[in-house]
């Protein structure tokens, strides 16, 4: 039976094994997905045993994002861009990695609202963390000619900025208003949350009357930031397909078949985090 996992410390808080498990079973498959709690110390024998044997790969989340990196064979373009991956699979007896957050990011706002063309406008993003990196080099692939980075701790943005180069600005926090007048996209990847109270409120008003606005937060699934977008009357996108999405390039690459995200899966993921979710 083919094996693969998710990896982190924590690693209770993770949906990925209800999601590989939905699809196994949908297509019949005789694989198993389970979660694994990896400590630091521990990340390099663990990456180890996925050489040989029927565990053929795994998903790595938080904290190993960019260390697990010194143990595999060949990143690919995206891990080398950003320096960070959550995707490890086997293919002739080398450790591959790929980095499935900006593309996962990209295909839930296509799935989302299908007539959006995310890359025509300048871009504001909240957030210099690691799924900012990886949300800004997919956009920058996209084709989006300006993103706008907001963060709490500046330097990060500025890091942040340096990194990607000319199409990607670090704005102080009184440059906002300017940044959200031209923006068409507005993605928050703080783990904040950014409610009104937050330190980081937003001029609403200000923002584009036309704009998108994304959160990849997904729990609550309609965070405060999302609720604020609506009461301004902006589409939103909520962060839990963005996690359905990602999942989808480990999946094929460890079952050998390609999964889709189907409304059922979504609502499936949304009653666990939601018991009271409502299609
Ligand atoms: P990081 O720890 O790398 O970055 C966290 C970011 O949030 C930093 O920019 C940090 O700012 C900011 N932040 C944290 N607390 C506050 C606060 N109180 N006020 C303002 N800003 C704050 O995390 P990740 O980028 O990996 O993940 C961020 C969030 O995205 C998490 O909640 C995670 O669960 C979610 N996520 C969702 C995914 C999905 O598939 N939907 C995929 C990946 C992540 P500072 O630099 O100042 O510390």
């Amino acid at each position: 039976m083919i094996k693969a996992s998710v990896i982190g410390w924590p690693i209770s808080h993770s949906r990925s094994p209800l999601i590989h498990s939905y699809w196994l079973k949908q297509m019949g498959i005789d694989g198993i997905y389970q979660k694994h709690a990896v400590e630091p110390q521990d990340l390099g024998s663990f990456i180890q045993t996925l050489r040989n044997g029927d565990h053929v790969g795994t998903n790595v989340t938080l904290p190993h994002k960019e260390t697990a990196l010194g143990h595999i064979d060949e990143p690919d373009d995206r891990v080398r861009r950003i320096g960070a991956l959550n995707t490890i699979w086997r293919e002739n007896g080398r450790l591959c990695a790929t980095s499935t957050d900006g593309p996962g990011f990209v295909a839930n706002l296509r799935q989302t609202l299908p007539n959006s063309s995310p890359a025509a406008q300048p871009v504001t993003i909240l957030g210099a963390g690691g799924s900012a990196r990886s949300i800004i080099d997919e956009m920058l692939r996209q084709g989006v000619d300006r993103i706008y980075i907001v963060n709490r701790t500046f330097s990060r943005a500025e890091t942040l900025a340096e990194h990607f180069g000319p199409h990607v600005t670090a704005i102080n926090t009184n440059e906002i208003a300017s940044a959200l007048s031209q923006s068409g996209l507005l993605i928050n990847t703080t783990s904040a949350g950014l409610s009104e109270q937050s330190e980081l409120a937003l001029p609403w008003t200000s923002l584009k009357a036309t704009a998108l606005v994304a959160d990849i937060v997904y729990t609550p699934l309609i965070t405060p930031f999302l609720q604020a977008a609506k009461a301004h009357d902006h589409p939103i996108v909520p962060g839990l397909g963005m996690l359905l999405h990602q999942a989808v390039v480990g999946f094929e690459k460890w079952f050998g078949q390609r999964p889709v995200v189907t409304q059922e899966l979504h609502d499936l993921v949304a009653r666990d985090i939601d018991p009271d979710y409502k299609p």
